[in-house]
């Protein structure tokens, strides 16, 4: 595996591959990675012949008190991480390297970023937006895989490669999650036991959802109100959010006859944490 830093050379590995018919797949990253990360890895490595990870903590999309100076940091851990996985180029570059003094341009992609994590992060997604339309351009892969963890981030890039003509497939996949259902993040690291033991709750929560959607409820309220009453009632829990909205669109519903999302957030201890799930109503499922 090869590390660089700068967009030159990435670009240079990239057009190489290119020459030799390979297909560039780019999984981009904020490092501390786990087994979240590593799958998005696999089935790029699966899918493509020149596996691009990017790490980089991108400070745009931090609020102002927000976890960026703490963010989890373990470079030694991601570099092992990704050459396990097969993984082509590591991409590092620095602070500089992707908002040089002069930038000016940034990337919004609205409606879809006015609810849930967009709510209670202001200028989150358009960060988002701004540093993956970069990495796009950057590396310029053809396919770039995001994981389904971040269900609203997913929709917002798929969105903002239709709107801007950008000629990426951009493949969602599977939340991986730890064995007693907890959905796997960097920021569980911030996580006392004690805390660990009450995140459960935000996966829990969402099964209960599942068992009486497939039980046959259809009704938002029914739904999500089981949903808000556990998580607000855990102790050391604050919930942020708990919506069920259309799954592609994130508009409000009344009912589940299309697919949709049961997105909620929540602080546990030190860490905001988030989970979703989908509910199909063509498979009952
Ligand atoms: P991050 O480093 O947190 O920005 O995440 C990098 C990518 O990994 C994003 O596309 C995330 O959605 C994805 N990811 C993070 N956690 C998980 C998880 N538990 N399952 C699947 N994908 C994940």
């Amino acid at each position: 595996m090869e590390f660089v830093r700068s967009i030159p050379e990435l670009r240079a590995a990239v057009r190489s591959a290119r020459s030799h018919g390979k297909t560039i797949g780019l999984v981009p990253t904020m490092g501390a990675m786990h087994e979240g990360h590593y799958s998005l890895m696999r089935r790029a490595r699966l899918e493509c012949g020149f596996v691009v990870v990017s790490l980089f903590v991108n400070p745009t999309q931090f609020g102002p008190n927000e976890d960026l100076s703490r963010y989890p940091r373990d470079l030694e851990g991601d570099a092992a991480g990704s050459a396990r996985e097969g993984v082509d180029m590591l991409f590092i570059p620095t602070t500089d390297e992707v908002y040089p003094a002069n930038h000016k341009t940034s990337v919004a992609v609205s409606g879809l970023t006015e609810r849930l994590c967009g709510r209670s992060r202001p200028s989150h997604f358009q960060g988002v937006t701004t540093v993956v339309a970069k990495l796009f351009g950057m590396a310029q892969p053809d396919r770039a895989y995001f994981g389904e963890k971040d269900y609203q981030q997913l929709q917002v890039i798929r969105r903002m490669t239709r709107d801007l003509d950008i000629p990426v497939e951009v493949i969602g996949c599977p939340i991986v999650r730890e064995s007693d259902g907890v959905a796997m993040s960097s920021r569980n690291r911030y996580l006392s036991a004690h805390d660990r033991v009450a995140a459960r709750v935000l996966s829990r929560s969402l099964a209960g959802a599942r068992q009486r959607f497939a039980a046959g409820e259809r009704s938002v309220e029914a739904l999500v109100n089981p949903v808000r009453a556990e998580i607000s009632g855990a102790t050391g829990v604050a919930l942020d959010y708990a919506e069920l909205l259309d799954a592609s669109e994130l508009s409000e519903i009344d009912r589940v006859v299309a697919p949709a999302v049961l997105a909620v957030a929540a602080k546990v201890g030190p860490a905001r944490l988030i989970d979703n799930t989908v509910l199909d109503p063509t498979t009952g499922a």
